[in-house]
């Protein structure tokens, strides 16, 4: 581990963060951003550098004094593993210090094998990844896990729809610290996916954005400021359950009416099934079949066109309530579902977002498609890995570099669910 975690001094951290955001800046653009003494920011410096974690790349243009080296982070020099167990299937991604995707796998239905089996078979393809791209196994931080619904690090998923019905309880936090003798950090899918889009440089220049996420379910994230909101329970975000129509359809949590249950993925493809659309049952999953009417309602003015407009019009409504509720300055959507139907939600979402006066008033609310939205997830899991064990849990001072080029949102501050590390 190199000795990088959440025991650090703050000062460490707070600098690491700093670069993360900033791109690249120079000592003095540190002092500057982050308060601490310039003797501190050398030391601590000098330091990363001789761990490998910053490199100096050139020299900041002269403005008269003694030209500064400009420091940032060695993108090589460590990695993070992020897991999405959903319904159907294991997303893997492999996420290097500079929040790109160096590496990339999906294993399909793995609902319907034992839980202990898949953990074992996932640490074996994190291993292989890092090996992938030539990386030593101390270059792995730690391996995010996330999954629909809420997740506790104790009792893995406590409330899910039936796929995955063996995972639930299953302590998954601890079995994959077991199988891989890393620091594990375990979370709810759609709030990890907001904490992708911060490390990934997706949310640039917002104050505080939410997530919209759409894969077989919907749920949504939101950070402020650089921390993840997650009030005082885990069903934080879940907007997929927020009632749109009290005499609506069941849903699988209990309610009746949910965003989810009329606009979803899986209410999308039973409404064009029972609209006489052929789409083939058993061979595809949620996603792809609901990518599948997505591509009828491109191509044709029919049934499917009918019918993923006006689950945009609900996806639209819950959109405009996130903004109403939490006072973003950006909605992104991602998530598999969003990835194959971005372009089809994306009007309808800005139209109803943008005549909306309690979602706008406080001035302009983009809304965005993720460049991440088919791994949104498993991007997220890493990412939560990166905050975890180099920025500690209790930093949460806001930083901003407004003169350093490629000036980012602020540095994240997370509370999720760690796993002791052995
Ligand atoms: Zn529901």
């Amino acid at each position: 581990m190199h000795g990088i975690g959440p025991g650090h001094a703050n000062a460490r951290s707070t600098i690491i963060d700093a670069i993360r955001a900033a791109g690249v800046v120079s000592r003095t653009g540190l002092v500057a951003a982050t308060g601490l003494t310039g003797a501190t920011v050398s030391k601590e410096v000098r330091a990363l550098l001789d761990e490998g974690l910053l490199v100096e790349t050139g020299n900041a243009p002269s403005t008269g004094g003694r030209s500064q080296v400009l420091l940032q982070l060695q993108r090589s020099s460590r990695f993070a593993a992020g897991l999405h167990v959903d319904h159907d299937g294991v997303s893997l991604v492999l996420l290097d210090l500079g929040g790109a995707v160096v590496a990339e796998q999906r294993v399909q239905h793995a609902g319907a094998v034992h839980p202990q089996t898949v953990v074992d078979a996932m640490v074996v393809r994190v291993h292989d990844m890092l090996a992938g791209v030539g990386a030593p196994r101390s270059a792995l931080l730690g391996i995010g896990v996330v999954s629909p619904g809420p997740v506790t690090p104790e009792e893995g998923i406590v409330l899910s729809r039936p796929a995955l019905r063996d995972w639930l309880g299953f302590p998954m936090a601890e079995r994959f610290r077991q199988a891989s003798g890393l620091p594990v950090v375990v979370d709810n899918d759609a709030t990890a996916s907001a904490v992708g889009e911060l490390w990934t440089g997706g949310a640039r220049g917002s104050a505080a954005f939410s997530t919209l996420y759409m894969a077989t379910g919907i749920g949504s994230g939101t950070v402020v400021d650089g921390v993840p909101y997650r009030g005082v329970s885990m069903s934080v975000g879940e907007i997929g359950h927020v009632c749109l129509d009290i005499d609506g359809p069941e849903c699988w949590c209990g309610n009746a009416g949910c965003v989810e249950a009329i606009a979803g993925p899986g209410a999308v493809v039973v409404e064009a099934r029972s609209a006489g659309l052929r789409i083939p049952a058993g061979e595809v999953d949620v996603v792809q079949a609901f990518g599948q009417v997505v591509t009828e309602a491109r191509e044709h003015d029919g049934a499917a066109r009918r019918i993923v407009r006006r689950s945009a019009e609900h996806l639209a409504a819950a959109a405009q309530t996130l903004c109403t509720m939490m006072s973003v300055d950006l909605v992104v959507l991602t998530g598999a579902a969003f990835d194959v139907a971005g372009d089809l939600y994306l009007p309808v979402v800005r139209e109803r977002v943008a005549r909306s006066f309690l979602a706008h008033d406080a001035g302009t609310v983009r809304v965005e498609v993720s460049a991440h939205a088919r791994s949104a997830a498993a991007v997220g899991a890493a990412a939560l890995v990166m905050q975890h064990t180099l920025v500690p849990r209790q930093f949460s001072t806001r930083i901003t570099l407004e003169a350093a080029p490629g000036a980012d949102a602020p540095p994240p501050a997370p509370h999720a669910a760690l796993a002791p590390s052995p």
